[in-house]
């Protein structure tokens, strides 16, 4: 059950952090990142929900490690992303027994993986659940991330009772 609160300007969120092994190449890069190589990959996935439930909680952090760590160490953690243009590497990869790789409709860039994961896995593996994914950040190396974040107009309409009512504020 959980407790609206309308009148509070405050938007709580939760991150969690999850780690994963994989493999990939840059389809028509430049220079080194066209070749095989790998990276240990670090994804922030931050969650909004409306308000929390009784327990004071956006959601349990075991839920999202359940569902959204579950789906990375399943399709992703010891695969080879290949994007599905590269018909070479495809064909590459399929030659090893036994193999994990993982098609993707774009390049796999750590941009394009931190978009995929917001858009396409994160409201597939939340189904269900009264949250959504705000943002997620994926670190391909200790320096270097992207961030891929909901533009604020999406996360108003889960939160739409609390941003109406800061409008009907300025007024
Ligand atoms: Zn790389």
């Amino acid at each position: 059950m959980l407790e609206h609160e309308p009148q509070s300007a405050t938007q709580l969120s939760i991150i969690r952090q999850v780690k994963f092994c994989a493999g990939h190449r840059l389809f028509r890069h430049e220079s080194k990142c066209a070749f095989f190589h790998g990276h240990n990959y670090r994804v922030d996935i931050e969650v909004i929900g409306n308000g929390v439930d009784s327990v004071g909680r956006v959601i349990d952090f075991s839920v999202i490690k359940k569902r959204f760590q579950g789906w990375l160490e399943e399709n992703w953690d010891h695969a080879f992303l290949i994007f599905q243009d590269d018909t070479n590497a495809l064909s590459a990869i399929r030659m090893v027994e036994p193999t994990k790789y993982f098609v993707m409709p774009c390049n796999p860039t750590a941009e394009n993986m931190a978009k995929y994961l917001l858009e396409q896995v994160a409201p597939h593996v939340f189904k269900g659940l009264d949250v959504m994914a705000k943002r997620v950040v994926v670190w391909e190396t200790d320096e270097a991330c992207a961030v891929a974040e909901k533009k604020s107009e999406t996360t108003n309409a889960l939160t739409g009772e609390l941003q109406s009512a800061v409008v009907v504020d300025r007024r």
